[in-house]
């Protein structure tokens, strides 16, 4: 292949060539890249899920800390988390880029690694895009379709008064990391450290999130949750969409909510407990759902075969609103509800 080291010597065509070479066919792709359009076969009796997102270069992430590799994977992790949200099973991504005509090919071609490494975890094929310039900064958009039975779908609007409020894994993790690298003049160790624990984890929990698919299939294939959603913008925020599309409110306990030992390693070294950041955190990108209260050893269960815990927050009430409860037992106002981009 020819030696190129900048985009601009490359050009669109050639752009969309260097990355449709390393995408190889895969199952229900009937015509990939290169038509004008893609040609897709769903599985029998399956309806089909799509959703989009747009990563914007200083809005959702800094080049100086989020490397081409890890971008590239956490480009599609958030879209792949959007499809396990409703319990289903991601199939096809579409990739959209605006790129300044100065960014170095290396930077492109290591995002494409990050980006289809994360495609063939999770059995997703890269069928198409869009590529054009960019004068301001990067522009990542993701179009992903997945699919699933029409009865085993969840959805929002499902929870009951009475159920109880479930999480996935950890929340704040992402926030901490975030905190930690905005208060680092030269964060080039915590960018560097290793992923698997203490602060090095936190970091990787922001960069590099893991979408929870198999979760999300399972709950979906055993009928025991009402509702679910991806914890993108804090528990707080997310669940209150669950809550307001469902027409219930509910309560969130303080006390329960899963923290990784890093995260509590961390906040041992603040002055006051960061209780916000896994209130309202974002990017956690765990999944929140909701399920009646006499399955709940089945999901403990359920969720275990997946290799991930999932832990008992909070109630549904029918009074409309969803407060957080302290330690004592009272409610109380957390100052930041989560992430919103216009506010
Ligand atoms: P058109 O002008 O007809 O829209 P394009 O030249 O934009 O076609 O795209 C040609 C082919 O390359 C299409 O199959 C398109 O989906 C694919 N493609 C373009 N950009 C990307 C990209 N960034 N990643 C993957 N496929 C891409
Ligand atoms: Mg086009």
């Amino acid at each position: 292949m020819k030696q190129y080291k900048k985009i601009s010597d490359l050009g669109e065509f050639g752009l969309i060539e260097r990355i449709a070479a390393r995408v190889a066919g895969a199952a229900g792709v009937i015509t990939g890249i290169g038509d004008d359009a893609a040609v897709t076969a769903p599985a029998p009796a399956m309806q089909l899920l799509t959703s989009t997102d747009m990563l914007l270069e200083d809005v959702h992430f800094r080049r100086g800390w989020h490397d081409p590799y890890r971008l590239g994977r956490k480009s599609l992790a958030v879209s792949i988390s959007d499809i396990a949200a409703m319990g289903a099973q991601p199939r096809w991504a579409l990739l959209s880029l605006a790129v300044p005509a100065g960014l170095p090919l290396d930077f492109l071609d290591e995002f494409t690694s990050g980006f289809l490494a994360m495609a063939a975890e999770h059995g997703v094929a890269l069928i198409g895009g869009d590529t054009c310039s960019s004068r301001s900064g990067l522009v990542i958009s993701v179009t992903i379709m997945g699919e699933q039975l029409p009865e085993r779908i969840l959805r929002r609007c499902g929870a009951r008064c009475g159920d109880e409020v479930w999480v996935t894994g950890t929340l704040g993790d992402a926030a901490m990391g975030l905190k930690m690298l905005e208060s680092d003049s030269s964060p080039s160790a915590l960018l560097s450290a290793d992923g698997t624990a203490g602060d090095g984890y936190l970091i990787s929990r922001l960069l590099d999130p893991t979408p929870r698919v198999s979760v999300g299939l399972a709950l979906a294939e055993s009928g025991l949750a009402s509702s679910m959603i991806d914890i993108s913008d804090g528990i707080l925020a997310d669940f209150g969409h669950i809550a307001e599309l469902s027409a219930v409110g509910g309560s969130i306990r303080l006390n329960d909510l899963p923290l990784s030992a890093a995260f509590r390693l961390r906040a041992e070294k603040l002055p006051e407990f960061p209780y916000q950041l896994a209130f309202s955190g974002g990017e956690d990108y765990e999944l929140c759902f909701t399920a009646p209260a006499e399955n709940r050893e089945k999901i403990v269960d359920c969720v275990k075969k997946c290799g991930v815990k999932a832990t008992p927050v909070g109630i549904v009430s029918s009074l409309p609103g969803v407060v957080a409860v302290g330690t004592d037992g009272n409610p109380f106002s957390v100052p930041d509800k989560g992430f919103n981009h216009f506010t």
